[in-house]
């Protein structure tokens, strides 16, 4: 425990020496790999992602030419730390955070975005986070903790001098602060970044009605946002516009992106391939066929939501699952 507690704490040190060299105007050659987060290496070290379960939704950062690109950002009080792993790592700034969709735990780091980023969502995700500011005041208050948690309390002066502005300016204009500040207006979007170019595809309503797929054809990859959760029982919203039906026409346009092998970032869970977006439709039409039984056998909702069927065993986020149920008992209901 104190060996970790202490590598950790090094590692923490590591960063913050390093930003000294990058701000003192001497180039960074060295990646350090043993940092807060754990990332994963894609496409051949030009993409990583970090899955982390406890800090928010799962994250992908690509870079080429002096430009990168963040999809999703987790909680706000870490986003000093994300960030500052995920620049290292890409040797370069990142000018562009996309939001695969307004939920909290992915766009609580804009906040360390929107100031000198651009900041990309859908539109109705505009609307949903101005609804929501009071959601992450909590994120800021217990960032200190989290990062903590990451890299030791010994981390580096300048990841609590950075969330201490950020709580400054979240205080001035929390919707200034959080709010995307571009959206998408058509689909598929184009965006270059750097020589890559990127694209971002709506298919309607699924997990919410602002879900946006991140596809990079050249790296082979995506980040499907939380239309994917590997391993894990998935969250229905029913105040963000949740459809069962179009979560899986939306998982079936996103699988004709990939092949066998496409990378695929999830929303939560593990990263995957197209097997991890076959299971997660596997589900959902199980779901919809035995509510749909239970329904016309009668079944009152509650009782419905208390049923057990073999393929939600042995997965994640058990507590979600009763309200997975009963929202689609609801869409399903006459
Ligand atoms: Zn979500």
């Amino acid at each position: 425990m104190s060996r970790q507690v202490s590598r950790r704490a090094f590692a923490g040190m590591a960063i913050g020496s390093s930003l000294m060299l990058a701000a003192g105007g001497l180039p960074i050659r060295r990646r350090r790999t043993s940092n807060g987060f754990e990332w994963h290496a894609l496409a051949e070290q030009k993409a990583w992602a970090t899955t982390n379960a406890s800090t928010g939704g799962n994250v992908l950062v690509i870079g080429s030419r002096s430009e990168a690109m963040m999809v999703d950002a987790k909680f706000a009080g870490i986003v000093p730390l994300l960030r500052a792993e995920a620049e290292q790592r890409l040797d370069t700034g990142i000018g562009l955070l996309v939001n695969t969709h307004h939920h909290a735990d992915h766009t609580g780091g804009n906040v360390g975005f929107t100031n000198d980023a651009e900041v990309l969502s859908h539109a109705a995700a505009v609307r949903r986070v101005a609804q929501q500011l009071e959601r992450y005041d909590q994120q800021l208050d217990t960032g200190e903790a989290a990062m903590d948690r990451l890299v030791g309390p010994d981390k580096p002066a300048h990841l609590a001098e950075r969330l201490e502005s950020l709580r400054a300016l979240a205080r001035s204009n929390a919707a200034k602060a959080f709010v995307p500040t571009t959206t998408i207006d058509r689909y598929p979007m184009r965006r270059r970044v750097g020589e890559l170019s990127v694209e971002l595809h709506h298919f309607g309503p699924g997990h919410t009605d602002n879900d946006v797929v991140v596809h990079v054809p050249e790296l082979n990859l995506l980040h499907t946002g939380d239309l994917v959760f590997n391993g894990l029982h998935p969250f229905f919203d029913q105040s963000g516009g949740v459809s069962a039906a179009g979560w899986i026409r939306s998982l079936r346009m996103t699988r004709d992106l990939c092949n066998g092998a496409t990378a695929v970032v999830p929303g939560h869970g593990p990263i995957t391939d197209v097997s991890g977006i076959d299971r997660q439709i596997d589900y959902l039409e199980r779901l919809m066929e035995n509510v749909s039984r239970a329904i016309a056998q009668g079944r009152s909702r509650d009782e419905t939501a208390a049923m057990r069927w073999e393929f939600m065993e042995g997965l994640g986020f058990e507590q979600i699952r009763p309200r997975a149920i009963a929202a689609v008992y609801d869409e399903l209901s006459p």
